[in-house]
This record gives C-alpha cells, sequence and structure tokens, in this order.
C-alpha cells in the first residue's frame, strides 16, 4: 500500500532545514573517496607536528606539484604555481587565474601551529638525581592533560656560529620518549579538591628527561651533566645554545583510526592542520582557475596571530601588492575585491557536556563542513562576522557542488568563546568567514575528527578556488 504524503509533510520538506548524516548522502563512494583522503591525511600529520615542519612537508608536495619560488619581477602566465616560504614557519601558494588580477583573488587561510609545551630559554636542571626541562605553555591548553603522557621533541638548536641543528626526537618506536609526571591518587588529595585550572601548575610542565650520573659518579649535577653530554655528542652543542633555539614538547602519538567502523581519526594538530591539509591538497589539485586562488598556511594563530610569521604581519598583504604590481594594477584594489575562506576548526557538539552547547546552532561530527558566521565572545566581540552577501554565497557554492556543509557556533552564547585569523583577514577589506572542520577534545594532546568533514573540507576549498 502506498501512503500519501499528508500536506504538511510535503510542506515541511519544502520549508524546514534538513540535517543529516554525511553518510546518508555520499553513500559508499563517497566514504570509500573520504576513506582514502583522510590516510594523505594522517601521513601528513604524522610528518608535521610543528608549524615548521608542516611547512615543510607543504613544500615538499607543492614543489612535487610544480610550485616554484615566487618572484615579484616574474610576469607569470595563468595556470603558474608559485609560492612564499616566509622563515620556514608560514607558506603561501598561489595559482595564477584567468581573470583580470584586479577583479581579487580567492584565499583559504589555515594555521598550521598547534598548542603545545615550549621549552623556556635556559630549559635544563637537575633535582633529586633527575634531569627536567622547563617548559612554557604556548595557546590555549588544560595542564592537566599533559601530564602522564608520552612526549616528544622537535624544533631546531641554532649554534653560536650560526649553524641550526633539527631535533626531532620521539615519535619512532626505537626512540626514547619523555614525560611529565603527575601526583600518585594516594598522595592527591589536596590536589584532587583544586580546581582543574589549578590542578597542574604552569611551573610543574617539567619534563623528565633523565637520570643516570656521568661517569657513575656523585658529584654534584652529574646526571645534568650526562644529559648535556648526551646532547654534545648527538647535536654537537653546549648550555648556552638553548638561548637560541625553538624546542616544542608535542604528544609522541601517532595519528590512528578511532570507532570500530574507522569513522574517525584521533591525533594530536588537528586543529588546524586539519584545514591546512585540505587547503593544502585543494590549491595542489586547483587546475586553471578563474581567479588566482591562494592557499596561506600560517603561524601564530594559537597565541593571537602577532609575530612575523603570524596573520597579523604584513607577509600576506606583501605578496598580494606584489602580486598586483606584476599585472600593473594596485593591491588596494586587489585586496578589495578579493574573498577567503579562513579555514579553521570549530568546536563539534559532544554528548558528553551538553550543558556548553545550543543544539540548534552547534555543528556536529559527520554532518559536514561548518561555516562559522562569526566568532569572538559575549556580545560577538573580537570577530569579523561575515556579511549575509558573503554567507549567501558560499551556501549557495557548497550547494551547488554537493557538499555536505552546517554551520555552527562556538558554544552557548556567553559561555566562553574565541577567534580565528579571520578579523586579520578582514583588516585587509577582504570577504572572509570561517570554514572548517569540527573537532572533538579541541587543544586536547589529542583530539578527534570525523573523516567525512575533512574531505568535505577539501572539496568546498576546491569549488571555492575552481569557481
Ligand atoms: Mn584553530
Ligand atoms: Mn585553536
Amino acid at each position: 500500500m502506498c501512503e500519501e504524503k499528508s500536506k504538511s509533510d510535503i510542506l515541511k520538506e519544502k520549508l524546514f532545514m534538513k540535517k543529516e548524516h554525511t553518510a546518508v548522502i555520499i553513500g559508499e563512494n563517497g566514504l570509500n573517496d573520504a576513506d582514502s583522503f583522510a590516510e594523505g591525511y594522517m601521513n601528513y600529520l604524522d610528518a608535521s607536528k610543528t608549524e615548521r615542519e608542516a611547512v615543510e612537508q607543504a613544500l615538499l608536495l607543492a614543489k612535487a606539484g610544480g610550485f616554484t619560488e615566487f618572484n615579484k619581477n616574474t610576469r607569470y602566465p595563468t595556470g603558474s604555481k608559485v609560492y612564499v616560504n616566509n622563515r620556514g614557519k608560514s607558506l603561501i601558494l598561489a595559482v595564477i587565474g584567468h581573470k583580470d588580477i584586479r577583479e581579487g583573488v580567492r584565499i583559504a587561510a589555515a594555521h598550521v601551529d598547534a598548542p603545545r609545551l615550549d621549552l623556556k630559554p635556559n630549559p635544563l636542571y637537575e633535582e633529586s638525581e633527575m634531569a627536567y626541562f622547563k617548559t612554557h605553555y604556548y595557546g590555549g591548553i588544560k595542564k592537566y592533560q599533559w601530564t602522564a603522557i608520552p612526549l616528544a621533541l622537535h624544533g631546531v638548536i641554532v649554534k653560536k656560529d650560526g649553524e641550526k641543528v633539527r631535533v626531532n626526537i620521539g615519535d619512532k618506536d626505537d626512540e626514547p620518549k619523555f614525560v611529565i609526571t603527575d601526583l600518585l591518587p594516594h598522595l592527591a588529595a589536596n590536589q584532587m579538591r583544586s580546581t582543574m585550572a589549578e590542578g597542574i601548575k604552569g611551573e610543574t610542565l617539567n619534563i623528565l628527561i633523565g637520570s643516570r650520573p656521568f661517569d657513575n659518579t656523585s658529584a654534584a649535577e652529574s646526571v645534568k651533566l650526562n644529559i648535556m653530554n648526551i646532547l654534545f655528542e648527538k647535536y654537537g652543542v653546549i648550555e648556552e645554545d638553548f638561548l637560541s633555539a625553538e624546542l616544542e614538547a608535542v604528544p609522541a602519538f601517532s595519528a590512528c583510526d578511532i570507532g570500530f567502523d574507522r569513522s574517525l581519526i584521533g591525533a594530536y594538530g588537528h586543529d588546524d592542520r586539519v584545514c591546512a591539509y585540505p587547503a593544502l591538497m585543494a590549491i595542489l589539485d586547483c587546475e586553471d582557475p578563474d581567479y588566482t586562488s591562494v592557499t596561506v598556511l600560517t603561524d601564530k594563530e594559537e597565541t593571537g596571530s602577532e609575530g612575523n610569521t603570524g596573520l597579523d604581519s604584513k607577509y600576506l598583504e606583501y605578496f598580494i601588492w606584489d602580486l598586483a604590481e606584476i599585472y600593473g594594477t594596485d593591491g588596494r584594489e586587489v585586496l578589495s575585491n578579493s574573498k577567503c575562506l579562513s579555514a579553521d576548526v570549530n568546536a563539534a557538539y559532544d554528548p558528553n557536556f551538553p550543558e556548553v552547547y545550543e543544539r540548534r546552532n552547534t555543528c556536529f561530527i559527520n554532518n559536514g563542513v561548518c561555516i562559522t558566521k562569526y566568532t569572538g565572545s559575549r556580545g560577538k566581540g573580537g570577530t569579523s562576522d561575515a556579511s549575509a552577501e558573503f554567507m549567501g554565497e558560499i551556501r549557495s557554492l557548497l550547494d551547488t557542488e554537493g557538499i555536505c556543509w552546517q554551520t555552527g557556533e562556538l558554544g552557548k552564547v556567553d559561555e566562553g568563546g574565541g577567534g580565528t585569523v579571520a578579523k586579520y583577514i578582514a583588516h585587509l577589506n577582504v570577504d572572509v568567514v570561517d570554514l572548517g572542520v569540527p573537532v572533538l577534545s579541541m587543544h586536547a594532546p589529542f583530539e578527534v575528527v570525523s573523516k567525512t568533514d575533512v574531505y568535505m573540507a577539501y572539496r568546498a576549498f576546491l569549488a571555492f578556488f575552481s569557481k
């Protein structure tokens, strides 16, 4: 028997917004595409634990894809692929489009730095016959999450003679790892009564790095000496060299599948490499775009975008001005006609903590890439708030291309808040909106995303560039 749809069902279908699991929309073939895209992403993650490594890996892929270093004295023909490497910590990749540059460019801007523990300038000490590194945390972390997990050490040490030594230790199975110890529960009565913000203090985030004395002697500071001697033999550095180093302690886990159905990815640093990688792949796969298309992988977002490798710096503006000059126009005109997807993550609804979300305006895992009209906190403080016109344009593009998407705010009104690079792009008089992947456990040492959402982010950036 065939049941007739009621008048109200038909009207609902016509008028109401639908929310659907991406798998229902894309089916088996779409899921296979998402799963294979995730493999490339997970490889990228494992090779990119820091902003420097994320830029280096992106550059390797870009060079293999035909990108060459940008020269502001070259008039590039349509289809040319160029890059600007800003100090090895941020990267601009561009494909020259058919249209007059005056009509503006299309930008996807993601960040490649992630919350972590930086070593202090004078980090090494010995206490109770154990050696430690002192740290200063970078970005918004819950400090207690960084104790009792294996850590790796990545970064560079610049010696007095200018030689740059690369450090990358703790990720491979046969390499030693490092750890911040925590208090045993038996003696943690006071700690357990304190707030989660105070249970582990910044100055207790000291990394255990060794415990044997040099030459098996009991002289003062022999454990420290033994460590310094190992570092001298391995890297050729002395204690003073720490003063000119950037060493980052990061979780020593690899990216892995989560769930019996392998639908999710658990990893360190999804925020924001989960948008950086799709934006990178989109520019690599972007052939002959109408508009000149640009992917920016930036540094320093997690500390507020200040610094010359963050987007509060003028490096992106300078590039657009140089590009404009090549084609005989001025940067102001190009920027004012440009459009940008600020590619950053949003907080996925977590049923374990329903109280902080407003379900009708929150993004969900597996519901597609999330458009965030505004970020900020309180009365929309500190946000650029995308215009209805630009939202309309992006919405129509995603629907036309069959890309699964949703919108979301970062939690309930007055519950907290956050920001992205969008406002720094808006500062250049560019139309901009946030678009990115929903994340569970954001800013934890091990974050979770869905493979379908990552794939939809890639398709969104590619559609934006190819338009
Ligand atoms: Mn982010
Ligand atoms: Mn973040």
